[in-house]
């Protein structure tokens, strides 16, 4: 079985779906372009435990975790079946190495998750795990529970990671076309230690630009583990680059 890089990806706004934005055309064609995943484990800013956690639900319901936009978001489902398998195996592997993860039975798709998959599996019928992200640790944590998770790519897994490279919703304006300058420069930046597969200058994320790019980690510690999952050493590929509705980071990169 071909081996498949893990994907870090900017979920942006869900109106993605509604509008022919470059960030949907790109994920229209991802599959196309790493190949086509027999099941997905998906790590989403939009699920926040303290301790790493994944879904086991046969039949995970659509979760509609957005306020104040279109109808037509809140009419959208994504009824791809669960992983219950892919997530024990997932569990084994980070008990393997020293680390606690529960299973939940009634977690859903939140939209981190299916807004994307949408788009790169729009026939919905590959089977898809999440995994939580633990906002109250660091960058290095989200790192090492890539790597625990690294096999996966070998056995047909997709290990997607759903966040943000540019996160900071002062900086959303629907529809605009100015991104900041501290936005420019901190996607420039993070592009440049991706390829360079500089994961001590990834885990040491919050400079300057840094700070104002993700007030919040969240968003961006979902990279971590897509980082992580990558062999050792590896250089990082970015997939796509851009903004949209101003300062939202929509880049995506993958790492083999
Ligand atoms: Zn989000």
């Amino acid at each position: 079985m071909a081996s498949l890089p893990s994907v870090f990806l900017s979920h942006g706004a869900p109106t993605i779906l509604l509008q022919d934005c470059p960030a949907r055309v790109f994920w229209r064609g991802i599959i196309e372009n790493i190949g086509r995943p027999t099941s997905v484990l998906c790590v989403s800013a939009h699920w926040e435990t303290t301790v790493p956690t994944l879904s086991t639900a046969q039949e995970p319901e659509t979760i509609h975790d957005f306020y104040g936009f279109p109808d037509e978001l809140y009419q959208m489902s994504y009824p791809a079946p669960g992983a219950p398998q892919l997530a024990e195996r997932a569990q084994a592997l980070l008990n393997g190495a020293g680390m606690e993860c529960h299973l939940d039975a009634a977690r859903g798709l939140d939209h981190g998750a299916w807004a994307p998959l949408k788009e790169m599996l729009p026939e919905a019928d590959v089977p898809v795990t999440q995994l939580s992200v633990q906002a109250g640790l660091d960058m290095a944590h989200h790192m090492a529970l890539g790597q625990a998770l690294a096999p996966l790519r070998h056995e047909g897994v997709l290990v997607l990671a759903s966040g943000g490279a540019v996160h900071n919703l002062s900086a959303f304006r629907p529809g605009g076309d100015k991104v900041p300058d501290w936005a420019l420069r901190f996607d420039d930046w993070l592009t440049e230690i991706l390829i360079a597969g500089d994961g001590a200058a990834l885990a040491n994320y919050r400079n300057e630009d840094g700070a104002l790019a993700h007030p919040r980690d969240e968003h961006f510690l979902p990279l971590g583990v897509a980082f992580g999952a990558g062999s050792a050493n590896a250089r990082g590929r970015a997939l796509h680059r851009g903004f949209m509705d101003g300062g939202v980071g929509t880049s995506a990169y993958a790492f083999e």
